[in-house]
């Protein structure tokens, strides 16, 4: 069992003064940034001063040797919960350079401003089929955050002085408490307030209120390559959302939806579509004229010895350079013959067999 009484070198029934006191000098002493420092030891003597300090938990390791509330702020490597009551730490007064120390000891920077990355936008836009294949320059307008151009993203006005941040006492970090079914846990996270940062402008930016961004309507062009695939996403770094106070923009992701077209169906690099064809023609094996995608009329021949459902392929009127136009013939049997024609049917039915 710790005794965290012998760890601050304290007695039993030390007042809250003394327990102060002790720690604050051994902090001194063996914070790892000083000469004589020793990492664990300043660790050992952390977690005493976070039970002794605090009266509840302080009865509870009395009673039973242990703190049962899960706030041990070293079990485990990473995420340190610091327990520090708040007010405590104020009446440390140097004690916070001891923190901001400790902190950039571990790479954790104390005062690091946690500005908010812009979200990234995502957008949808339909094309037609022949703007599919042709590509095609497209703007868009979208509502989004953008760098407010009253402060230049900085979110207050230039040459201003700056003040303590009265959230968090100028500390830049607060103590929050994360209730789970185990209890709850604290830690310590940066100031919703000032991002972090521990001080506020005196004057923030009248136009974002200190945000360095604002929602405004957003014109940007993006290229479609010719050949695009229906839900094909295009990227544009940068284009989303404007991050808080010049941090990082989001990204626009722009998703191309194909239209549906009533006569051609887009078949990877090629194009399909039905022609009807008079069984007349089809027998005599006529030239045949049919639209490409353009509307341009192409003129083919159907092969000999063609079955009824058998397609036609027309090369490099695909929906890219390298695919087709492939061109399924239905034929039908005309609604009335006359005379004349059932008997040159019959003629040629005799002729065939
Ligand atoms: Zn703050
Ligand atoms: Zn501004």
């Amino acid at each position: 069992m710790k005794d965290y009484y012998n760890t601050l070198g304290v007695p039993k029934d030390a007042t809250q003064d003394e327990i102060k006191k002790a720690y604050r000098k051994l902090a001194h002493q063996y914070h790892p940034d000083k000469g004589k420092g020793d990492d664990s030891k300043f660790k050992e003597i952390n977690e005493a001063y976070q039970v002794l300090s605090n009266a509840e938990k302080r009865n509870q390791y009395d009673k039973y040797g242990n703190v049962f509330d899960g706030s041990n702020p070293f079990a485990g490597g990473q995420g340190f919960n610091w327990d520090v009551n708040f007010t405590g730490f104020e009446d440390l007064g140097d004690i916070e350079d001891i923190f901001s120390t400790f902190f950039e000891g571990l790479g954790i920077n104390q005062k690091r401003r946690t500005y908010k990355r812009g979200a990234d936008v995502e957008l949808m836009t339909e094309i037609s089929l022949e703007e599919a294949k042709q590509g095609k320059v497209i703007e868009l307008n979208y509502e989004t955050y953008s760098k407010c151009e009253g402060c230049d993203g900085v979110g207050h006005e230039k040459n201003i002085a700056f003040k303590k941040c009265d959230y968090c006492s100028g500390q830049g970090r607060i103590k929050e408490v994360r209730n789970t079914f185990f209890g709850g846990f604290s830690q310590v996270a940066n100031c919703p307030k000032c991002k972090g940062a521990g001080e506020m402008p005196e004057k923030p930016c009248s136009m974002c209120k200190g945000e360095g961004r604002v929602k405004k309507s957003q014109r940007t062009k993006i290229e479609i390559r010719p050949g695009v695939e229906s839900g094909q996403i295009i990227k544009l770094a940068g284009a989303g959302e404007a991050g808080e106070n010049n941090a990082l923009s989001g990204d626009l992701y722009v998703r191309i939806m194909i239209q549906p077209h009533p006569v051609f169906e887009r078949r990877g690099h090629d194009l399909f579509r039905f022609l009807e064809v008079s069984l007349v023609d089809l027998m005599l094996g006529k030239e045949i004229e049919v639209d490409n995608l353009e509307g341009k009329k192409i003129v083919t021949k159907i092969p000999a010895g063609f079955k009824i459902g058998d397609e036609v392929r027309i090369k490099g009127e695909g929906m890219t350079s390298r695919g087709d136009l492939v061109v399924k013939i239905e034929s039908k049997t005309p609604r009335k013959l006359s005379k004349k024609a059932k008997d040159l049917l019959e003629d040629l039915d005799k002729e065939l067999d």
